[in-house]
């Protein structure tokens, strides 16, 4: 087939970049990822997956595998940071199987993408380049150079840019500066689950939800660690640092949060590296010729819907398929592509910032009427609210069974 004889270029090995090289692999075609870190490995926390995400693994032959790998929570749960009332509840047990015939699970980010990386490396199409930076690249119309950092050039019949918020493949195609931050830093931490000896709910995804911050915390391999995500409004938008105090008003968040959450803030290390939140304004178009994004390159969202990921990995699915069916034509199959993922994304990335200022950090009156607002919420109101991000993304048919 057309295409086939020069292999594609991925720029970035994370969950989108390896999603996409398997995808590709898979159907064939010839990969070559450029990773710039010495080894292929994501940052290693917890990750949440939606039942959407499930579809996707079932292509790529890897679903038993993270099913393997993950812990199904009952329920998620949002609860106030004051007295610890249940603001939402949404059950992921036997009814939530029964309405989105696939599950949510949490998993470790390490063993997920091993799994990918693992699959990856059975294919002899598929080569993984680590200490491969890419420092930017040239669309000559009948295939794409890339230039890395230490001054090589390699070559390839197209180029995907996963290469994450601050994408070098964005930069070059869209020149738009730095993504938005919002004043928000996350923490991250994971203690043995032996450790966490205070009265807490050690089996259910939950969120304390409070104004100006929030805890997510959850089980991760078979219930054995414990996975914390503290995220607080800083005093300036300035990227996260090292600094004793990164939030003047923590003293406060302390003393007057529930006794729970003050044991959960007590488990963080505050001092060590921090995660800025930020995103960027949706667009329609992440692609030129034979050059597109996927994941967090093209549409970086805040972590409210716990999405990025798993849209990265539907991007990548897709991607891959609609290159299959365009013999040759990564230009046509990179519009097609943008063109099927940018309403969904966008949505994603609209819905995350709304909730994130109008329900998760509100604080006052405003906090008391969302919580009298979702008080009545049955499980059916929840499920309907989450349907079209749960009930998945309609993929192209694969080579063969399209019409
Ligand atoms: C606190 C927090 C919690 C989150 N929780 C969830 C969740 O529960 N569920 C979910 O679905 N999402 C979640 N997300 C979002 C998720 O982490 C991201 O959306 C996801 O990692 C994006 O994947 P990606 O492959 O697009 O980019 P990345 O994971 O950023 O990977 C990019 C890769 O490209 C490499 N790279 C960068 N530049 C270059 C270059 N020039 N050359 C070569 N390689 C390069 C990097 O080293 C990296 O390996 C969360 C995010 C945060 C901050």
């Amino acid at each position: 087939m057309a295409g086939k004889q020069e292999p594609s270029l991925i720029v970035g090995g994370g969950l989108g970049g390896a999603t996409a090289a398997l995808a590709l692999g898979r159907k064939g075609w010839p990969v070559r990822v450029l990773e710039q870190a010495p080894e292929f490995g994501v940052i290693g926390y917890g990750i949440q997956l939606g039942p959407n995400v499930f579809s996707m693994f079932d292509r790529l032959g890897v679903g038993d595998a993270v099913l393997a790998q993950s812990i199904r929570p009952k329920a998620i749960l949002m609860i106030d940071w004051a007295d610890a009332g249940e603001i939402v509840r949404i059950p992921t047990g036997d009814s939530f199987m029964r309405r989105f015939g696939r599950p949510y699970v949490v998993i470790h980010r390490t063993d997920l993408h091993q799994i990918l990386l693992d699959a990856c490396k059975a294919l002899p199409n598929v080569e993984l380049l680590p200490m491969t930076g890419a420092a930017s690249f040239q669309d000559r119309g009948d295939r794409v150079v890339v230039r890395t950092e230490d001054g090589k050039t390699i070559e390839g019949a197209a180029l995907i840019g996963a290469d994450g918020l601050r994408s070098t493949v964005r930069n070059q195609m869209l020149d738009e500066g730095e993504p938005r931050m919002i004043g928000y830093v996350a923490h991250r931490t994971i203690v043995p689950m032996a450790d966490v000896t205070f009265d807490v709910d050690r089996d259910d995804v939950v969120l304390w939800s409070g104004p100006g911050f929030h805890i997510v915390h959850y089980p991760l391999r078979k219930g054995t660690l414990f996975n914390i995500v503290t995220v607080f409004k800083t005093s300036n938008d300035a990227p996260p640092s090292d600094t004793a105090s990164p939030h003047p008003d923590l003293d406060r968040v302390y003393r007057d949060s529930h006794p729970t959450m003050r044991s959960l803030w007590a488990m963080m290390d505050l001092s060590r590296r921090g995660w800025a939140s930020s995103d960027r304004d949706p667009i329609r178009h992440w692609s030129k010729g034979r050059v597109t994004l996927l994941g967090d390159a093209a549409h970086p969202t805040l972590q409210t819907l716990a999405q990025g990921a798993c849209m990265a990995i539907e991007d990548a699915v897709c991607v891959a398929e609609l290159i299959d069916q365009a013999d040759g034509d990564f230009a046509g199959a990179f519009r097609r592509y943008e063109n099927a993922r940018y309403l969904r994304t966008a949505r994603v990335q609209y819905e995350s910032r709304y909730l994130w200022d109008n329900f998760y950090h509100l604080g006052g009156l405003e906090r008391e009427v969302a919580r009298h607002a979702w008080a009545g919420r049955t499980e059916q109101d929840v499920f309907d609210c989450l349907a079209w991000l749960y009930d998945g993304f309609a993929l192209p048919e694969p080579r063969g069974k399209a019409a």
